[in-house]
């Protein structure tokens, strides 16, 4: 983890203090939602690119919850105002970090999806059920498809 090189002005340093917690709870309220609609995942798995925040192991299925500030929301993002330069070369790395990131699951056959801290939890939800829901289908179809039945064919 790299630090700042100068002291950070009170307002930044405030921001970050406050930053995990800010950053945990939109995930804690996605994963109940979730969790509520019959979906069941894993946490932060360990073996995976990023650790990402939410898994379905069967579906591969992989969800991070961005925090607007580190993953650079385009609606709330900010950049502090002391030592800008070094924070935007931060955020840079965090950003080619993250595609990288998406780039090595992907190969590995994984759905990728990046939900923001400020999205609604209903919302957020909505889309995550739907990419798991396709996949769930697609795989099941595709591990069917040496049996000999003929849909279609009309007897009834
Ligand atoms: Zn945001």
């Amino acid at each position: 983890m790299d630090r700042s090189p100068t002291p950070l002005d009170a307002a930044t340093s405030a921001r970050l203090r406050r930053q995990p917690r800010s950053d945990t709870k939109p995930e804690a309220a996605l994963r109940r939602e979730l969790h509520r609609r019959g979906l069941r995942f894993r946490l932060n798995h360990p073996g995976l690119p990023g650790r990402p925040d939410i898994v379905f192991t069967r579906a591969k299925v992989a969800v991070f919850v961005d925090g607007c500030f580190w993953h650079r929301c385009p609606e709330h993002s900010t950049v502090p105002r002391n030592n800008r330069d070094w924070w935007q070369a931060k955020f840079d790395r965090n950003t080619a970090r993250d595609r990288a990131k998406d780039a090595e699951l992907a190969a590995l056959g994984w759905r990728v999806l990046h939900v923001w801290e400020h999205e609604a939890t209903g919302a957020a939800a909505d889309r995550v059920e739907a990419a798991w829901r396709h996949r769930v289908k697609s795989r099941s179809a595709g591990s069917h498809r040496d049996r000999t039945s003929h849909p279609g064919s009309g007897n009834g």
